[in-house]
């Protein structure tokens, strides 16, 4: 019997294991399916975590997390949690491989995964030029032109590295005003080998059996399409939670959620099932940082071993 049984392996889930085990637990596992560390992997540059001077890789700023984790005990399954169910006090826990554990008290930090835009030839070139990771997949287009769809803090920042190593970046747009942070923007205006392509819509990507060619957009103003040649095609247009794991037989959730499925939690990360918690960008109103998902770990970890007495 577990003590306490972590979801995910990202900021959230790593330092809710480290307050976990650190604080007294003594039989703590993190369920991970790929690699811990989370989305902030895949990501170029990371410039505010405190306490983190340097500009690092998402890699590199996460690389000592689960090191300190395993220092205190905590132990980590590579495998996917399936399910979560609960009878009485007690949680079972199902994983890809049909293997059932049981806890007495379950973190759901499974995050987020990018969202798809739902455009024309998105699906059958997915991983065939068209990518969710400019950090994975842009060295395949050193000396290229490549698109970049969205209007985030992700689309522009992963413009920004892809303009680097890249000919051109074109930065395509649904509106002229962008989400993401007011110095990401200037960054990314500054940039001579950028252009921006505001006020367009995505017709279609298309390519041939050697994978995308290149990528049809239409002006909201003019309806003017404009093709763009680009061979790569990274779409950054937000992310949806992952929270399958609670689904139950009957079709309902395991605990609360409101309409886009994210996790509703109390100011402890306290789902409104005794001994389920949620933290992370998988809960409410998540602020979606990484400084902000350890937070959440560490008091939902704390409450934990409260509720386990
Ligand atoms: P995640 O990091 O999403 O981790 C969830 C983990 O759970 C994943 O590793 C996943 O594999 C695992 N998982 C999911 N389902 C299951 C399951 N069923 N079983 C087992 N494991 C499962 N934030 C910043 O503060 N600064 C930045 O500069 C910044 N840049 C970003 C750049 C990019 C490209 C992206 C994508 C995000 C960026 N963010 C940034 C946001 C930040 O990465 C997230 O807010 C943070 O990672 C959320 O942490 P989390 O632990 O809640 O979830
Ligand atoms: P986001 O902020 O939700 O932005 C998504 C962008 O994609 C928006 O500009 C949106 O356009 C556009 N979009 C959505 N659906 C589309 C579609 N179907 N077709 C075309 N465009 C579409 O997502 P994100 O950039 O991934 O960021 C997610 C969260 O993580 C945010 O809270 C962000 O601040 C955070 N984050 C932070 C950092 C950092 O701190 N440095 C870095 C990355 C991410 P509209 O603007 O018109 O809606």
């Amino acid at each position: 019997m577990l003590d306490l049984a972590i979801i995910g392996g990202g900021p959230a889930g790593l330092t809710a294991g480290l307050y976990a085990t650190r604080g007294g637990l003594d039989n703590v596992t993190m369920f991970e399916l790929g690699l811990p560390g989370g989305q902030i992997i895949t990501s170029s540059e990371i410039e505010n975590y405190p306490g983190q001077k340097e500009v690092v890789t998402g890699m590199a700023l996460m690389e000592e997390w689960p090191e300190q984790c395993k220092q205190f005990g905590l132990k980590h399954e590579m495998n996917e949690v399936t399910k979560v169910t609960k009878e009485g006090d007690i949680f079972t826990i199902t994983t890809a491989d049909k293997k059932t554990q049981e806890a007495r008290a379950v973190l759901l930090a499974t995050g987020s995964v990018p969202r798809r835009a739902g455009f024309k030839g998105e699906d059958a070139l997915f991983g065939k030029g068209v990518s969710t990771c400019a950090t994975c997949d842009g060295f395949f287009y050193k000396g290229k032109e490549v698109s970049v769809i969205g209007g985030g803090d992700t689309a522009i920042e992963e413009a920004i590295y892809l303009a680097k190593m890249c000919k051109k970046v074109y930065l395509v747009h649904r509106r002229d005003t962008y989400r993401a942070a007011p110095s990401t923007i200037a960054h990314m205006k500054a940039l001579e080998n950028l252009e921006e392509v505001t006020n367009h819509d995505i017709e279609e990507v298309y390519g041939d059996a050697m994978g995308v060619v290149g990528l049809k957009v239409k002006s909201k103003i003019t309806g003017e399409i404009r093709d763009l040649p680009t061979p790569g095609v990274f779409v950054f247009v937000g992310r949806d939670v992952l929270n399958t794991s609670l689904k139950q037989d009957d079709g309902t959730f395991l605990c609360a959620t409101n309409k886009a499925g994210e996790i509703v939690v109390d100011l402890g990360m306290r789902t409104n099932v005794p001994g389920l918690y949620a933290a992370g960008d998988v809960r409410i109103e998540a602020s979606k940082q990484v400084v902000c998902a350890a937070g959440d770990g560490s008091t939902a970890a704390i409450n934990i071993i409260e509720y386990l007495g």
